[in-house]
């Protein structure tokens, strides 16, 4: 059946699942005011653009475009300016002009944007300095800060995350559609401190090629102003679809089609702890018409993820299913091949992204939850290294980074080094690849795209 169509599928029919990884808020009839004050508010994306990113995606299905996802682990209710709203937007922009400059290839760009507020965690307590503390949920629930107060559920907060939201989406339109992504600023998305880098200069040279090409293509006759995709851009908004409450009280049915979309953002993914085939997260992705992506770790089954891709994709719609491979870069090269086999002969037209992240995650012995470059950019390489082996696709990566200039991974050109985690360690949640890392690494995975 297609559950697209799925006469019986509702926004609200999960609740008849268990639902893994959901707060104990303390009062319920305060959520429920919470979800209907946001049922009647606005959407904060509209359905005909969540259709753009399914074909946008169906390109990097066929192998013909390459996706780029990425932003914070958590965004942060304390951290919203507009300057690190577009030193995250300059850094994205600047690793696909990297990647299309050097490879040819069109990059999809996808923020963890605008609505990545609720973590899923693996244990439901921490201990900080000594305290046992119910464990840091997002900033959707509650606040970070390390007392039992602080981290009371609060369901209030739906409304703040919302609310920052749709702030963050008009910031990134403004940004996106207002001159600011026009190609022939791209010299100017170099940030400060990277720019007298290696990574930096190297950029930089890129830019100045552009100019060189927009010049060329002027020569040609080529009336550049009335080309829209040189002076504007897509960044679409993405996040888990952890917190089905808000998740439904945000999904609409479109008048034209009937069909249901999840107007909380273009594309939504379902967690590595939430994808039990019989759970709720997984019923509720089942009837929207986003682009969804499931995150896949290295306990994952052939079978389960076959079954999954059904569940998800019945009607193999190119663009509709995105897995997230999260294997850890000792385990990418044994366990991701017989998944995208699997799935091949399945028949399910799907894109593949490499987390390099979150398989890769140890605590330093400062206690810093940290991650080294080295084996981020190795889990990238097994990936590409499996996709040219079978003859499918590497679809595209899926990262944690910022603008910022933050020491929170190890290593790079610059060579964080574990004394120096403490410098700049400014995530409430996983460690980000900074400005300068997320550059290197972007020249690196070109490399990887023209080999
Ligand atoms: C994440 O993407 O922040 C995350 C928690 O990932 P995963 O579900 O793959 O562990
Ligand atoms: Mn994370």
């Amino acid at each position: 059946m297609n559950a697209l169509d799925d006469a019986g599928w509702q926004p609200w029919d999960w609740q008849q699942r268990v639902a893994a990884q959901q707060p104990e808020w303390p009062d319920p009839e305060a959520l429920d005011a919470v979800i209907k004050e946001l049922a009647q508010r606005p959407a904060l994306v509209v359905a005909k653009d969540v259709d753009r990113l399914r074909a946008a995606l169906a390109r990097a299905a066929r192998g013909r475009a390459f996706v780029l996802q990425a932003g914070d682990c958590a965004e942060s209710f304390h951290d919203h300016s507009a300057s690190s709203l577009r030193a995250k937007l300059k850094i994205i922009l600047q690793m696909a002009v990297v990647l299309t400059y050097s490879s040819g290839v069109s990059v999809v760009k996808i923020g963890r944007i605008a609505g990545q507020f609720a973590k899923p965690r693996s244990a439901p307590v921490e201990v900080v300095d000594g305290a046992t503390l119910p464990s840091f949920r997002g900033h959707i629930v509650h606040d970070d800060a390390p007392t039992l107060d602080a981290r009371r559920p609060n369901p209030e907060r739906l409304l703040w995350a919302y609310d920052q939201s749709r702030a963050t989406v008009s910031v990134l339109r403004a940004l996106t559609e207002g001159g600011f992504a026009d190609l022939s600023g791209a010299h100017r998305w170099n940030l400060d401190f990277v720019a007298s880098s290696p990574e930096g200069q190297r950029y930089q040279a890129i830019a100045d090629g552009v100019d060189r090409a927009l010049r060329f293509m002027a020569g040609c006759g080529i009336d550049l102003e009335r080309e829209a995709v040189l002076h504007q851009v897509n960044v679409w908004t993405s996040h888990e679809a952890l917190l089905l409450p808000y998740e439904a009280a945000l999904t609409r049915r479109d008048p034209a089609s009937q069909r249901y979309y999840d107007l909380s953002a273009h594309m939504v993914w379902v967690g590595e702890r939430t994808r039990q085939l019989d759970g709720a997260h997984l019923r509720f992705a089942s009837g929207i018409a986003n682009p969804v992506g499931l995150k896949v770790g290295p306990t994952m089954e052939p079978d389960t993820l076959v079954e999954a891709c059904r569940i998800l994709d019945p009607d193999r719609t190119p663009g509709r299913l995105v897995l997230i491979s999260r294997m850890g870069h000792d385990a990418v090269r044994d366990r991701l091949g017989g998944l995208v086999e699997a799935v091949r002969e399945a028949g399910y037209p799907v894109v593949w992204l490499c987390d390099p992240m979150h398989g890769n995650t140890f605590v330093s012995q400062s206690g810093y939850k940290t991650r080294r470059f080295e084996d981020v950019m190795d889990e990238i390489a097994g990936f590409f290294e499996v996709h040219r082996r079978l003859g499918t696709h590497a679809g595209g990566i899926h990262l944690e980074l910022t603008g910022e200039d933050v020491t929170e991974c190890l290593g790079g050109s610059e060579a964080v080094l574990e004394s120096e985690l403490c410098r700049a360690y400014d995530t409430i949640c996983d460690p980000r690849l900074n400005a300068r890392q997320s550059l290197d690494l972007a020249f690196r995975v070109a490399e990887l795209l023209i080999r």
